[in-house]
């Protein structure tokens, strides 16, 4: 239902057993091959070596791997400002030396690591909860015309025990005395061409929350949160379309030390039409129509998303083409009352079952018209020397 992320050992092509040194290699290649230089502009590169470095950042760390290890991707969740991934204790000074500021660039800090400025960081004040990604399957006129749809979440709630405090009743948390209630510690050591390397990192003995909790509330376990399935009704709106999202500010998980919640975002995927395609807010379809319709005129149904109507093929039409029904489109969702246009193809079909009675017809319809059956039987082909009739099929 969440996000889904690949495992790290996954990420890195690495067995769970591996050792630091196979991990180092395994992301030093992947680094190389994926890194922002090598690769200038490629979104996609940068995910990858985002994705990468994140996994290194991890497995590379015994205690992080650990957690890793036994809370899979949850051990992290909310770590920095929702759901994102704190990048900002990193020290990439022994893997890449001098390419510290590009890390910085990409990752969103402030000019590169070891340099004391950091952003996002684990710090104890108040922060969002993480969003909630849920995706919801539509029909196509449900889409078109908007929807009211039930959505079952397992969302956190505070714990009514504790009150969130995560301490068993009767006792408090205390500060930790480690960081002095900060959440983070700076460490400084030698890093490339001894440069001094200064890097912060999430307090070890508080896991970044500033406070130490002697005896857990048995309710919780100590994090704070209940976990608990709550139902939600969503308003689609109409003409939304495949891969757009609908999002529900503040009804995600809980935020941390007085922080909003996150967000649910409700995205939806479309099941394709049997005989309609969209493109916008405009519909697109096939409907054939009889030789007769197409020669002589005539009344034929149309099926739209507003159910049959009746259009007048003008006599003489040929095959493919494009009638446009205004405003019989998905209606706009940027302004009120707009609809797109449903654009048909006419497609002449021709009898391939004939009665006597209509082959007769037909023949004589065809000598009525210039006689194109007998048209070669007629003729004398001028580019044939040997007046040999040779026959394609
Ligand atoms: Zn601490
Ligand atoms: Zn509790």
């Amino acid at each position: 239902m969440a996000d889904q992320k690949r495992d790290y050992y996954e990420v890195l092509g690495v067995d769970k057993s591996a050792d630091d040194a196979t991990l180092k290699k395994a992301y030093r290649e992947l680094a190389k091959k994926y890194h922002p230089d090598a690769n200038p502009g490629d979104k996609e590169a940068e995910a990858k070596f985002k994705e990468a470095s994140e996994a290194y950042a991890v497995l590379s760390d015994a205690d992080k791997r650990r957690q890793y290890d036994q809370f899979g991707h949850a051990a992290f969740d909310g770590g920095a400002g929702g759901g994102g991934f704190d990048y900002s204790s990193m020290d990439f000074s022994d893997i890449f030396g001098s390419f510290g500021d590009i890390f910085g660039s990409i990752f969103g800090g402030g000019g590169g690591f070891g340099g004391g400025s950091y952003g996002g960081g684990y710090n104890n004040g108040p922060m969002k909860g993480s969003n909630i990604r849920v995706r919801q399957d539509l029909t196509f006129e449900e889409a078109v015309f908007g929807c009211s749809k039930e959505i079952e979440l397992n969302v956190k709630e505070t714990c009514s025990t504790c009150k969130g405090s995560g301490a068993k009743a009767g006792t408090t948390p205390e500060t930790c005395s480690t960081c002095g209630g900060k959440g983070q510690v700076v460490r400084t050591r030698t890093g490339f061409l001894n440069s001094m390397m200064r890097s912060v990192e999430m307090c070890p003995d508080c896991q970044g929350s500033g406070k130490i909790i002697r005896e857990k509330c048995s309710d919780c376990r100590g994090t704070g949160f209940i976990s608990m399935k709550k139902k939600y009704a969503v308003d689609i709106p109409a003409g939304i379309d495949n891969g757009q999202a609908v999002n529900m500010p503040g009804l995600g998980d809980p935020g941390k030390n007085g922080g909003p919640r996150g967000d649910v975002r409700v995205e939806v995927r479309v099941k394709p039409h049997a005989s309609f395609q969209r493109d916008g807010f405009d519909i697109y379809s096939n409907v054939p129509i009889s030789f007769a319709i197409a020669a002589l005129g005539g009344d034929i149904f149309i099926d739209t998303v507003d159910g049959r109507v009746v259009y007048t093929v003008p006599a003489g039409t040929q095959t493919d083409k494009r009638v446009r029904l205004k405003g019989k489109g998905v209606p706009s969702w940027r302004q009120k009352g707009v609809r797109g246009d449903h654009y048909v193809t006419l497609i002449v079909e021709t009898p391939s079952k004939l009665s006597r009675e209509a082959r007769e017809a037909l023949m004589a319809f065809d000598r009525a018209t210039g006689d194109s059956l007998n048209a070669v039987n007629n003729a004398t082909n001028p580019d044939d020397k040997n007046k040999k009739k040779k026959k394609f099929r």
